[in-house]
């Protein structure tokens, strides 16, 4: 009989094979134990921060991040506040994959200017902030689109040592205030996209309240009144009172309704939602919805309410006539809402308030209603000397006096001025060509 063991003992093949077996699942283990021990340690020396791009921060961290990229790269070129160990560092990781980021810029005239800044594109990139390293890492998910924006789902995780993770909230803090900064001044315009508000456009640069001339008194009492409510939260919550005002105004076209709610807002620092109600598509659901999710500290601003609810148009029988699939009990709703417990201020317009169905304009619902009329005597000088100084008084009440018993609105006066914007006198003179297009009143 063979004896095995002695077989494969003395089998010099065989016992390297084995010892070979050995020292492989040897190395596993090893390896394994260094993958444990490297994810041990991923978790107890890393803090990590996601940032998907629905988030309204995400646009603030792109925006972050452009400038961080750039400061580092031009940080590892000349070291600025560097050590030469994280120089050295910054050299080797500095972002080299950037994707173009356009912004545009208006400038106080209103002309508009484009510069380009690049953000670190998809991929994993690392930026030095505060004396620490961090990693970031963009990342597209191409199977997940956002239905609303048509924009793949987009996410940025920055990762850094747990010692250095009370840099999180700086970094949040730095990019919402550089991205507010940005706004500063200005008011942004948001329209409903869907069930959401957008920013349309720029943001505008403020309008001066005062340059918007109402008749005596006008102008403050509405902002008195304004500034009253946005001060009183507490006292409409302590008695369970809906936190939320209206204003109609209404009047002629062209006597400064638009004009002055753009300027009111900007004076009190809010935003302004337009919603048009005969917008296509808007139903008494979305308009719900978005009365109930408009944007913190924005005025919302229904135009010409009368154009898409004069009393014959609500009629089932007229449904035809209606733009949108509004209707008129599903904008009563909407307004009276409990969807929304925050603060809400509404504005409507209208050139037609006779049109106006009272159910619509009862208290609740219009607070306030302020008529803006053509120019009163008072606004006509009020112009005149806004226009070309304070040194024309004489003039502005000769001009005014000229135009007595005439219906001139504000926007017509504007116009004249612009056309003689040099001078006073000649504006004076041609004070005859504004009786043409005014109507006797
Ligand atoms: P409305 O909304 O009443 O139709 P707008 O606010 O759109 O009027 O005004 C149209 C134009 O006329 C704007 O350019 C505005 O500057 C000017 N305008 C109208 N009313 C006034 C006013 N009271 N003071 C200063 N500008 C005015």
């Amino acid at each position: 009989m063979v004896d095995l063991s002695a077989f494969f003992s003395d089998n010099p093949y065989f016992s390297a094979g084995f010892g070979l077996l050995g020292v492989g699942a040897g190395l596993a283990v090893l390896r394994q134990g260094a993958r444990r021990g490297a994810d041990l340690m991923r978790r107890q020396l890393l803090v990590s921060m996601e940032i998907p791009s629905h988030d309204k921060s995400y646009q603030w961290m792109l925006g972050w991040l452009s400038r961080r990229g750039a400061e580092t790269i031009r940080a590892a070129g000349d070291g600025g506040s560097m050590t030469w160990t994280q120089r050295r560092i910054a050299r080797a990781v500095q972002p080299r994959h950037m994707a173009v980021q356009t912004r545009y810029k208006q400038h106080d005239n209103g002309s508009v200017s484009t510069d380009f800044t690049l953000a670190p594109g998809q991929g994993k990139h690392v930026v030095f902030y505060g004396g620490a390293f961090i990693q970031v890492d963009r990342q597209r998910n191409t199977k997940m689109i956002d239905i609303q924006s048509a924009a793949p789902f987009e996410t940025v995780t920055l990762t850094t040592l747990s010692r250095d993770r009370a840099v999180f909230p700086r970094i949040l803090a730095e990019a919402r205030a550089h991205a507010l900064a940005q706004n500063e001044g200005r008011t942004v315009l948001y329209t409903s996209f869907g069930p959401e508000w957008r920013p349309f456009g720029l943001p505008r640069k403020r309008r001066a309240l005062a340059s918007v001339v109402l008749d005596r008194g006008v102008s403050e009492a509405v902002l008195a009144d304004v500034a009253d409510f946005v001060a009183n939260a507490a006292w409409y919550d302590a008695r369970g009172i809906p936190y939320r005002r209206g204003y109609l105004l209404h009047g002629p076209p062209g006597t400064g309704k638009t004009s002055f709610i753009r300027a009111l807002a900007g004076h009190l620092g809010f935003n302004i939602c337009i919603l048009n109600l005969s917008e296509r598509g808007l139903t008494d659901d979305r308009l719900s919805h978005l009365l109930a999710v408009a944007p913190e500290r924005s005025l919302l601003l229904l135009e010409d309410v009368d154009a898409a609810f004069t009393p014959a148009r609500q009629l089932p029988e007229h449904a035809a006539l209606r733009p949108s699939a509004v209707t008129f009990s599903g904008l009563l709703n909407a307004l009276d809402g409990v969807a929304s417990s925050d603060e809400r201020i509404i504005f409507m317009t209208t050139n037609h308030f006779d049109r106006l169905d009272p159910a619509l304009i009862r208290p609740g619902r219009v607070d306030l209603k302020v008529f803006l009329g053509n120019a009163s005597p008072y606004q006509i000088r009020t112009m005149f000397t806004r226009f070309y100084g304070p040194a024309n008084q004489e003039r502005a009440q000769e001009f005014a006096n000229a135009l007595a018993g005439h219906s001139v609105s504000t926007a017509q006066l504007q116009g004249h001025f612009v056309i003689h914007k040099k001078d006073p006198q000649c504006a004076l003179d041609n004070v005859a060509d504004l009786l043409g297009s005014a109507t006797e009143s």
